[in-house]
């Protein structure tokens, strides 16, 4: 099943926050090794969160999963727990409306509790990974969208962004 008006989708996301959206073909979205390596060496959260490597996808196994999709929504927002809100929150609306195959993927580590139960998570439903968890090149994928890693919000802030897999 595919939504054949986007605009309800489009108008939720805004609802919640987001400052754009933009869609890609799944085949689009850049996956690479490079990813999983920047998390393995430098971050300071590998292996403590069960929305982090080495708990997440690898690149292969998000290849694999990506060519069961068709269509990708990006999302751009100001904050890694914003654009994982919005993206956990749609895939809810999404599964409402009939689309059960829709997945969130957010952006940063989960920020949800102090310390994370990778075994027994505290807020199952709202805990999804981030893109670049998945090995997912985040910016040369929102680059494929036409959007740039320098933009900044019109308050001058960074900007963060999120997908979901539609279907
Ligand atoms: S909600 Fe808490 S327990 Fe669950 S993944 Fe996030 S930090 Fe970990």
């Amino acid at each position: 099943m595919a939504l054949t008006d986007l605009n309800p989708l489009i108008e939720k996301a805004k609802e919640l926050g987001s400052l754009e959206v933009g869609f890609l073909s799944a085949s689009e979205v850049v996956v690479a090794h490079w990813v999983r390596l920047k998390c393995m060496f430098g971050c300071p959260d590998y292996g403590k969160f069960r929305t982090c490597p080495p708990y997440t996808p690898d690149a292969e196994e998000m290849k694999r999963i990506l060519s069961e999709y068709n269509q990708v929504m990006l999302i751009k927002t100001t904050s890694h727990d914003k654009a994982t809100e919005i993206v956990a929150k749609l895939m809810g609306w999404l599964y409402s409306q009939g689309e059960f195959k829709a997945f969130p993927l957010g952006s940063g580590r989960c920020r949800l509790c102090q310390e994370c139960d990778i075994e027994n998570c505290r807020s199952p439903h709202m805990a999804y990974p981030s893109m670049e968890a998945c090995s997912i090149d985040v910016f040369e994928t929102i680059r494929r969208v036409g959007w740039s890693r320098e933009e900044r919000s019109p308050e001058g802030d960074f900007l963060h962004y999120g997908a979901v897999l539609l279907w």
